[in-house]
């Protein structure tokens, strides 16, 4: 049946590129309520972001846990074409890195938002520290006592412990 699973594999690989996948949307829509405002598909900016905030000069991926190789307990690596799949989530990882790497450069801000950190019990809190984070980079951008340093042009979603990350 090879034809199927090519099938179902497709089916994956669209679900895993659609830009209105629902973490997204969840994200989008608390941002909103919340009184920030947002740019989509703004796909000159490296990495095509999901959700751009000019005025706070930041982007926002919300990455899905497979794709993007999160470590994390939702990251499974699937049994079957296990070597296709872990290739090229790699490949993804590496690339992931080096669009936030280019953003930086830039001047952006990058956030990552992950999906695990959207489920039920978890969601509120990774949008509170979300909202709290785009007004610390504000107050911090607007700020001129307070010097920016190059390791803090990315951030990561406190809702759970950063420890075991690979970025080096
Ligand atoms: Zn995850």
């Amino acid at each position: 049946m090879a034809q199927l699973s090519k099938e179902k594999r497709s089916k994956i690989m669209s679900a895993i590129h659609s830009k209105n996948t629902k973490p997204e949307l969840m994200v989008r829509k608390y941002l909103w309520r919340m009184g920030f405002r947002y740019r989509l598909n703004y796909n000159r900016l490296p990495g095509h972001p999901d959700i751009v905030l000019r005025k706070y000069r930041t982007c926002i991926f919300v990455n899905g846990c497979f794709w993007h190789g999160h470590n994390c307990e939702e990251f499974r690596p699937p049994k079957t074409n296990a070597n296709y799949w872990l290739s090229k989530i790699e490949k993804n990882k590496k690339r992931d890195k080096e669009e936030h790497q280019k953003l930086a450069e830039m001047g952006w801000h990058v956030i990552v938002v992950w999906e695990c950190q959207l489920k039920a019990d978890k969601r509120d809190k990774t949008l509170e520290s979300l909202a709290f984070t785009l007004n610390h980079i504000y107050l911090q951008d607007h700020s001129v006592s307070y010097p920016r340093r190059e390791e803090e042009t990315e951030y990561e979603i406190a809702a759970e412990p950063l420890n075991g990350r690979d970025d080096g």
